[in-house]
């Protein structure tokens, strides 16, 4: 029986394509999406995989959600902790919404699909919990105090999050994407992108697949000493210690 994998934000973006290299391992995945029905049906049915419509900043959504995909396929021995969202404005503009859902969605989620599938992962003896985290969660970035502390979260919530599993064969791992071509970086303005381009040693930004990569091997047994690790993912623009 192939291992089944969740993928949050997992019918567009680079989500998408972390479900499709995580199918092309051989796994079952199940990919989670907030409300784009017609995204997430277009993808099911070009790509085979199975969604799911849960809102990942609700506690209740997720266990839901959770007891859906078991029901339907099965306890996950993978998580991907990716579904995330900006709402941008520097701080003396930011109102409360936009702190808090950007903290509920991002960080809250972590916590909230963690906990549904964790004692299900310690059961097995068998896990791998992967955060997509950013480059702006590790360096900061003007207009994303809340973006930047919630994916800084995301790096705390990995490491301690990856000393309680150890002794359970569970890994816990975070990587922090660099700027790459997505629906979301394609909405910032042209002149924005190309100062951010001239940031980036490698010349280029990056490519959905190249996260993908990553996952599929934090995802992999190959991995198994890898854990509470922060993979930078960036073209060089973030040199990380
Ligand atoms: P997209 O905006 O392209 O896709 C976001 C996905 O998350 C969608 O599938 C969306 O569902 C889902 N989603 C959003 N909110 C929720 C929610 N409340 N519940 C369930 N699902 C939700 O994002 P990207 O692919 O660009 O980004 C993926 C991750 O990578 C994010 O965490 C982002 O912060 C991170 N990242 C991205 C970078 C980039 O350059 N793109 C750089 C660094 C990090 P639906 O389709 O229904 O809207």
């Amino acid at each position: 029986m192939s291992k089944i994998a969740i993928v949050t934000g997992g019918t567009r973006g680079i989500g998408a394509s972390i479900s499709l290299a995580l199918k092309a391992e051989g796994y079952q995945v199940a990919a989670i999406y907030a409300s784009n029905d017609k995204a997430a049906k277009a993808f099911k049915d070009e790509h085979n995989v199975e969604t799911f419509r849960a809102d990942v900043s609700s506690y209740k959504s997720c266990a839901s959600a959770i007891d859906r995909i078991k029901d339907k396929m099965g306890a996950a021995s993978i998580l991907v902790n990716n579904a995330g969202i900006t709402r941008d404005s520097f701080m003396h503009k930011m109102d409360e919404d936009m702190w808090q859902d950007v903290m509920k969605t991002n960080l809250d989620s972590c916590f909230n699909m963690s906990r549904a599938v964790i004692q299900d992962m310690r059961d097995a003896n068998y896990g791998r919990i992967i955060n997509v985290s950013s480059i702006n969660g590790q360096k900061g970035q003007i207009g994303q105090t809340n973006y930047s502390a919630a994916k800084a979260g995301m790096i705390g919530f990995t490491k301690a999050l990856a000393l309680e599993g150890a002794r359970k064969g569970i890994t816990v791992n975070a990587i922090c994407p660099g700027y790459i071509k997505t629906e979301m970086t394609e909405a910032m303005p042209s002149e924005v992108l190309q100062s951010i381009i001239s940031q980036i040693p490698v010349g280029r930004m990056g490519k959905p697949e190249e996260i993908a990569d990553m996952v599929s091997f934090l995802a992999s047994d190959k991995s198994a000493f890898c854990t509470g690790a922060v993979f930078s993912v960036n073209g060089g623009q973030y040199l990380a210690g």
